[in-house]
């Protein structure tokens, strides 16, 4: 795949992401912010007085815009890999990650082997890959 039709898979990913980010902040409750970046995790309560079972809410919330969050650096690092170099090359040992591979993730870091070493060593959260990735507990 080129640089362009990378860079566009990024930008379209990023963009995927920021809204789910909107609505994650939403369901924490916290201020999304809009525009340039990733918003400060400001951890202002706009829910004054409210009761017990919100809190279940923003713990999923919290939990997705974390995750959300580490998908955005992953692809704001592999966007400065495109213009740097590297870009589509394996993290730990340098090979070619593979157009498939990049298609389907475009922000992926590592060959599908260390992927899957980091993984199991539980560096890396896996990807929203689809659907958002929750609901799977066990590890
Ligand atoms: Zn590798």
């Amino acid at each position: 795949m080129t640089d362009h039709e990378a860079e566009a898979a990024l930008g379209a990913e990023r963009r995927r992401l920021l809204a789910a980010l909107d609505g994650a902040s939403e369901g924490a409750g916290l201020e999304a912010g809009d525009g340039d970046g990733v918003p400060e995790l400001s951890v202002v309560d706009q829910h004054a007085g409210g009761s017990g079972s919100e809190t279940l809410d923003k713990e999923v919330g919290l939990a997705l815009l974390e995750q959300v969050r580490s998908d955005l650096d992953d692809i704001d690092r592999a966007l400065g890999r495109l213009e740097h170099g590297g870009y589509g090359l394996c993290e730990v040992c340098g090979q070619d990650i593979g157009d498939a591979r990049l298609e389907a993730m475009p922000a992926a870091r590592y060959c599908l082997a260390h992927q899957q070493a980091a993984e199991a060593e539980g560096r890396v959260v896996p990807g929203l890959s689809g659907e958002a990735g929750e609901g799977r507990h066990g590890r």
